[in-house]
């Protein structure tokens, strides 16, 4: 076309347009069929004159509405509306000017003709199915206006019709999809209808049996009638068609009229009703043996992912195998709180169950309901959106006076650097301070294991020494002392199977490395005293030879682990396998906690054997599967019901060369890092005593899904019918007789810490100033360290003595989770770093004054406890009041605190170690009035957001110096759920500015220079070290006369932060350390449905869509 003719096809068109609309407008039209001619003329030059048609019906021109109007008094031809929307790209201006609605009234008066005109109905129902799925209100218009029930009466009459039905069923199929019609097409018998026409396979109306299936897969998903069709008899039938599709579509080419019968199938079974008679139907084998042998075709995935998630709705809930969910260890607290969740473990009446729920036949009424499932997602956004802090009053920090000062003064012994005067003797400034006692909290301490001095028998000596053979369990002192009848004290020492006699055997000889060469900060016989000073609930009396022998970072690379196509999908085929072929499973117990004589003895070397009776650990249960498959249940955290997530065991008696799975059934957060590259920690005592005391990252096929384990509303939060997950692995084992251990995360033990502060004070120089206290005894009778770190005065001159008691002071603490054992290695890099003899860390000796509690919660520590302390509670959620009793550390840390808040010495900076299970690399999170308020939709006055910056400072520079740390992962929003959080608490009433979390990756780094690497123990460490020299690096920014520096640095911090913020609603997190999860890929039991691409392609998608929301 040359555009000149165009202009003037165009200007014609515009002008018969014109014409009509003239026709259109006049009440009698004296000649219908001139506006007949003058229509046919636009059409014909719309459809030959493609580029000027294009132009005439576009949304700005008026065209699409003369046409309408047109239609409307029925001047056009009903099938020239075809010409009109083409292949459909004038549908959405057609429905954006209302054609919609003059079909239905179209359809409607055509109805009333008795009887109706096939031809019309055709047309009419052929354009609806066209412009239905463009029009997002058509099932609400179509039930306005009576629509609903002309097409299904036209149905009923034209059931074997197949020209009509066809269309009509493709409108019926949109009509579905609003939930309210499904009910009320339901009520009219319309499942019903669509029964009589799914069919067995035949190469014949393929097409309508895909529509038909489609409209009946959106019908099903109401439940009243998904119950009706339930009571119809239909899911045995609709299994018996499917696998009549499977058996003869054997080239696939039918794959979209299968995967229609199973949708039905699975819409069905969201109702117990459906689930019980999907079972009765044989479905679970049915569906198995289909899954099976479609695995080898990769374009049947989508049947088999549907499949999969069908038959785990249906898999039979099991029940944990526990006798109680509550931990297997008790400890009687001092008294119990009146309200929360210890309350309520205290007052829940003996003889209930908790472990499921009696029955949940009630909870489930069938009937049509919001469903539950569809928008968790969006509701975790709006309760995180809901969660940020807007009442102005708690944003304004408001010193709280806490305690009166005569009763603070008794913590002036914990400060006696500030008032120091050095004239007796510089030394004397080492010696320690005892505890402050809560009298009712070391009453209750539980007794001291009686360890026997001696430990000459059978301690694996070090150096020179030769280690025989190795022990399992390492015991304190050679025996052990808990245990009674069975195996004796040595069952560990035949723990290689058949064949390993000739290696491992008695006269083998080892040798044991001198660890002093390796781990310069490590004592094993250091270690082992200080095991013997540790109490514990469950009176321990082994030790792990990883905490003995210690662990060196490995010198290879551990990158993340690429998730493999199709493995959680095997996994839970395995696991329903156990429903199909039960025989081949042998449910054997291997260890149980919850009975006397655990560990269970067994020789026969079938089985491995299993332990976690030391410090830390915390396997309950072992059960062996299959041959090489176990699945393992975690001990709760003590006076608790839940938090499994942490976990540290034992395992021997290995086979080398098979693969063995291990599963963690009793896992409870919906996702995790496992399903994101991260791996279990395995550390081999073999490698250990040639030369290798490592943790290293190990596993294949690591998944994290929903399981077919019920959890009872008690362990739920009352909420019913929950499931747990597993974490599940597999691994090989390379040597014969090894004793092997797990960790969910490198483990650190409060005996670790002792020994390391221990080896710490024997760094110390004549410079420098440490002095360790104990701040208080636990609950379970620890103490409570607490370092002074900080450099002697140059002299005893007034002026050295006045510089060195009014340092700044930066006060941190770490593990107050125990599970969060990163924290840990972190701080073991702040105090080495604090603790060597580097120029930097002597010039920040000079500048500051570190207090340091390095482990707020030695006992959850201690006990193998993943969140808690004794007290059953979050010791990080009870900062606004904590009780003296019942978390003792908290009470006496934030005392400290209220001290020097009196005294006018509050710390510049606040720092609480974390571990993060859910996020990548090492972050803060910090307290800001103004990028709260920015977050929410509070308005405040200008006034109210005048707020100094520094409080971006220290995060800005470890951005910049320190490799694992993100800043885009740090959040300075105050979040209601976190007000009783050390942060905040720090932050708001003893007035620290700048008061951080901050939170190490479990998993590993996705940016900098560890990206793609899982994060390993001298990266921890290093963040610790660098963590000083950023706030070397602040003392310098806060010390300039001239702050313009300061300003300058942060408001170019707010230059590049302001965009981030502004755009990004989702920075800010849920709780301190489990905040909403940023890689928000469902990979539990509603995830791998409806869609046909393969679990890569999800992940691609959710993940970009989050990043989207995130820059
Ligand atoms: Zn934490």
């Amino acid at each position: 076309y040359n555009l000149p003719k165009c202009k003037n096809v165009t200007s014609r068109v515009l002008m018969l347009l014109g014409q009509l609309e003239r026709m259109n407008g006049e009440a009698m039209v004296r000649d219908v069929e001139m506006a007949r001619q003058v229509t046919a003329k636009i059409l014909h030059l719309i459809q030959t004159q493609e580029k000027s048609g294009k132009e005439v019906m576009s949304k700005g021109s008026s065209g699409m509405e003369v046409i309408l109007a047109s239609l409307e008094v029925r001047f056009m031809q009903l099938y020239w509306l075809f010409f009109v929307l083409g292949r459909g790209r004038r549908v959405g201006v057609f429905v954006s000017k209302g054609g919609t609605g003059i079909l239905f009234q179209i359809l409607i008066t055509a109805s009333k003709e008795l009887p109706p005109s096939e031809e019309l109905m055709l047309q009419l129902h052929s354009l609806l199915a066209k412009v239905g799925p463009k029009d997002r209100k058509f099932g609400v218009k179509a039930r306005l206006s009576g629509a609903l029930n002309v097409t299904v009466n036209l149905m009923k009459q034209n059931i074997q019709n197949i020209k009509l039905l066809l269309p009509c069923l493709q409108v019926l199929r949109v009509y579905s999809t609003n939930s309210v019609n499904a009910i009320s097409l339901g009520k009219n018998g319309v499942v019903e209808l669509m029964f009589k026409i799914v069919a067995p396979y035949s190469k014949k109306n393929t097409s309508l049996l895909k529509v038909a299936l489609d409209a009946l897969g959106a019908l099903l998903k109401s439940k009243t009638n998904a119950r009706r069709a339930v009571d119809g008899g239909h899911v045995p039938i609709l299994l018996a068609v499917y696998l009549d599709w499977h058996r003869n579509d054997t080239r696939h080419r039918h794959m979209l009229i299968r995967k229609g019968l199973l949708v039905c199938l699975r819409n069905i079974t969201n109702i117990k009703l459906g689930r019980k008679a999907f079972v009765e139907a044989d479905g679970m084998r049915v569906l198995y043996n289909s899954s099976t042998e479609c695995l080898p075709v990769r374009t049947l995935d989508p049947l088999i992912n549907t499949s999969s998630l069908i038959m785990r709705k249906c898999f039979p809930k099991n029940r944990l195998p526990l006798p109680t969910i509550k931990s297997a260890f008790h400890y009687q607290l001092p008294h119990v709180p009146a309200v929360g969740p210890v309350a309520q473990l205290y007052s829940q009446p003996p003889g209930v169950d908790d472990v499921v729920d009696e029955s949940d036949d009630n909870e489930e009424t069938d009937a049509d309901t919001e469903n539950d499932t569809e928008n968790e997602e969006d509701e975790k956004d709006q309760r995180s959106n809901d969660d940020i802090e807007t009442d102005l009053n708690k944003l304004h920090p408001k010193k709280n006076p806490g305690r009166p000062f005569e009763e603070l003064r008794v913590y002036e012994r914990f400060f006696l650097e500030l008032s120091e005067d050095f004239q007796v003797s510089i030394l004397s400034s080492s010696q320690s301070t005892r505890p402050i006692i809560v009298p009712t909290a070391q009453a209750l301490s539980p007794k001291h294991v009686s360890v026997p001095s001696s430990q000459e028998d059978c301690n694996p000596t070090k150096g020179k020494h030769t280690l025989p053979h190795i022990q399992s369990p390492l015991l304190l002192g050679g025996i052990a002392t808990r245990r009674v009848g069975g195996g004796g004290s040595n069952w560990g020492s035949d723990c290689g199977s058949e064949g390993t006699e000739d290696e491992g055997g008695e006269g083998a000889v080892l040798e044991v490395p001198d660890t002093a060469l390796l781990l310069p900060m490590h004592d094993p016989d250091l270690y082992v005293e200080m095991v013997k000073g540790t109490n514990s609930v469950p009176q321990y009396a082994e030790v792990a030879y990883p905490d003995y022998f210690g662990h060196v970072a490995p010198t290879f690379r551990e990158p993340l682990v690429e998730r493999v196509y199709g493995v959680q999908r095997s996994k839970i085929f395995q696991d329903i396998e156990r429903l199909i072929h039960p025989n081949d499973i042998l449910d054997k117990v291997v260890y149980d906690l919850d009975i006397p004589s655990c560990p269970v003895i067994e020789d026969s070397g079938e089985s491995l054997k299993f332990n976690s009776q030391f410090e830390s650990g915390n396997l309950r249960k072992a059960v062996q599967v299959r041959k090489y498959e176990y699945d393992l249940v975690l001990n709760s955290d003590i006076n608790s019901n839940h938090y499994h997530q942490w976990f540290y065991f034992e395992v021997s008696g290995m086979r080398v060369g098979s693969t063995y799975r291990f599963n963690i059934i009793n896992c409870e957060k919906s996702n995790s890092q496992f399903n994101y590259g991260m791996q279990v920690l395995m550390y081999s005592v073999q490698e250990a005593i040639s030369g290798r005391p490592r943790w290293v990252r190990t596993g294949t096929d690591i998944c994290y899904y929903k399981n077919h384990f019920a959890r009872s509303s008690i362990a739920a939060g009352g909420q019913k019918g929950k499931s747990y997950y597993t974490m599940t692995f597999s691994t090989n084992f390379s040597h014969k007789d090894d004793v092997c251990y797990f960790a969910y995360h490198y483990p650190y033990t409060y005996s670790t810490l002792k020994m390391h502060l221990s080896k710490l004070e024997a760094l110390r120089t004549p410079q420098i100033y440490l002095r360790q206290d104990v701040l208080c005894e636990t609950l379970g009778g620890n103490g409570c360290p607490l370092l002074t770190i900080t450099a002697m005065p140059e002299s005893n001159s007034n002026d050295h003595i006045c510089q060195f008691r009014n340092r700044p002071l930066i006060f941190l603490s770490a593990r107050v989770h125990p599970g969060e054992t990163n924290a840990s290695w972190v701080m073991k890099g702040t105090l080495e770093f604090l603790m060597g003899t580097s120029p930097l860390a002597a010039s920040l000796r000079e500048a500051y004054i570190f207090k340091i509690v390095p482990m707020l919660n030695p006992d959850g520590v201690i006990n193998g406890n993943h969140r808690c302390s004794l007290s059953g509670e979050d010791l990080n959620r009870q900062w606004q009041n904590p009780n003296p009793e019942l978390h003792p550390t908290i009470y006496h840390t934030k005392s400290l605190l209220q001290y020097l808040a009196h005294i006018q010495r509050a710390p510049l900076v606040f720092c609480d170690y974390h571990g993060h299970s859910r996020k990548k690399n090492v972050f803060m999170y910090g307290c800001s009035v103004k990028e709260t308020v920015w977050q929410s939709n509070i308005s405040a006055t200008s006034s109210d957001l005048q707020e100094d910056l520094g409080y971006r400072a220290l995060p800005k520079i470890l951005s910049q110096i320190a490799p694992a740390f993100s800043m885009a992962s740090c959040s300075f929003v105050v979040e209601r759920s976190k007000e009783s959080t050390a942060r905040v608490v720090v932050w708001r009433e003893i007035g620290v500015q700048r008061s951080y979390t901050m939170e190490s990756t479990l998993c590993g780094c996705d940016q900098g220079k560890y990206k793609g690497l899982q994060i390993g123990t001298r990266e921890l460490e290093e963040m610790g070290a660098q963590f000083c020299v950023a706030l070397l690096r602040l003392k310098r920014l806060t010390g300039l006369r001239n702050h313009q520096h300061l300003l300058d640095l942060e408001s170019d911090i707010i230059g590049t932060q302001s965009k981030v913020v502004s755009s990004s609603p989702t920075t800010y997190v849920m709780e301190e350390d489990e905040p909403s999860f940023l890689e928000a890929i469902d990979y539990s039991a509603e995830s791998n449905d409806e869609d046909a691409e393969p679990e890569n392609e999800h992940a691609r998608a959710a993940n970009s869509r989050h990043r989207r929301s995130l820059t």
